[in-house]
């Protein structure tokens, strides 16, 4: 089978590797039907985070169950599959607690940007659609991997409800979900913050009642102006640098909770949160606790996450999807084996 290994910054190839098979009678394997680059994988790709030896990459997909071990029960060959970024049992104490992406028997996979892949913990991991979605369906489902949940779990981390005021820091696919989300849990005011036209007409889209342009104290500024002279309630952090999780406090008010979703590279000073009474909550989203309630909102036509695919490539154009997206010139690709 094929599949996209990183060898360093800048250089991803699609290789042929050999099949995945069933190695615990707990797994199943999955024949990608979508799969695409996460602004995650951005970081290797831009040499920020270390490629000692040549790895398999890639952690979002859905696809249809080609094969199951002795001891899968929920999902059956031929259904339609949607896993979160992490494998998790979904049975130890944690996973009842909704913190999948902390599952001591759960990790990740062996590349998904992949025809084939392994899925450990097939029963706790995979949600089957109730039928084979349609075409049209499938970008929107494919966002449930990892995006929408992500952006889901940084309005959940943030306490984000009905009346509420939200700021989303960074205008990616991530910060664009959470947009959808804050829209959805039923914030009055979700203020997005991004600079590209493209990105504004989305988050317009998808339920942005202002968009602010500007960036650091003049952004901040911008953010009292409509939250009377405070900061939001509610502030959604999905890049992960630390100009961005600084941007966050700037824009939250006293006693707001910052809901952090952007992978940390930079800090956050406790003292400057204590003194402001302002919570940070948030981390990798436990996608498989979303899941089900994500799923019957896309199904219903409800929510259309998918918008955030801007291009699509075949998966033998793998590396022009790194490049698109390291150069801002996609927000999101989706790749087809
Ligand atoms: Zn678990």
């Amino acid at each position: 089978m094929r599949s996209t290994v990183i060898h360093g910054a800048g250089d991803v190839r699609l290789e042929t590797r050999p099949d995945p098979v069933i190695v615990e009678p707990t797994d199943a394997i999955v024949r990608t039907v979508a799969t695409c680059v996460c602004g995650s994988d951005l970081w290797r790709y831009r040499g920020i985070g270390d490629v000692p030896e040549p790895v398999a990459i890639g952690h979002e997909y859905c696809g249809i169950v080609e094969q199951v071990g002795a001891d899968v029960r929920n999902v059956r060959i031929g259904q339609f599959v949607i896993g979160g970024f992490y494998h998790s049992d979904n049975t130890c104490p944690t996973c009842r607690k909704g913190a999948q992406a902390n599952c001591p028997n759960g990790g990740g996979y062996d590349g998904c940007q992949a025809e084939l892949i392994r899925i450990p913990n097939a029963d706790g991991t995979l949600v089957a659609t109730p039928e084979l979605p349609s075409e049209a369906q499938i970008p929107d489902l494919l966002t449930l991997s990892d995006v929408m949940g992500t952006g889901w779990h940084a309005a959940v981390s943030a306490g984000v409800g009905p009346g509420m005021s939200v700021v989303v820091v960074g205008d990616g696919a991530v910060g664009l979900c959470a947009v959808l989300a804050a829209a959805q849990l039923g914030a009055e005011q979700v203020i997005a913050m991004s600079r590209h036209e493209a990105r504004q007409k989305l988050a317009v889209e998808f339920g942005a009642t202002a968009i602010i342009a500007e960036r650091d104290e003049a952004g901040a500024a911008k953010v009292r102006e409509l939250t009377e002279g405070i900061g939001a309630d509610a502030v959604l952090e999905c890049v992960g640098t630390e100009g961005a999780r600084l941007q966050a406090l700037a824009c939250a008010r006293p006693g707001a909770t910052i809901g952090t979703v952007g992978l940390p590279h930079g800090e956050l000073p406790a003292a400057k949160l204590f003194w402001r009474n302002v919570g940070l909550a948030g981390g990798p989203a436990p996608v498989r606790a979303y899941l089900p309630q994500l799923m019957e909102l896309v199904l219903a036509g409800r929510i259309h996450p998918g918008k955030v695919f801007d291009l699509e490539l075949p998966l033998a154009e793998v590396a022009e999807a790194y490049a698109a997206m390291d150069s801002r010139r996609a927000i999101k690709v989706l790749l087809r084996p």
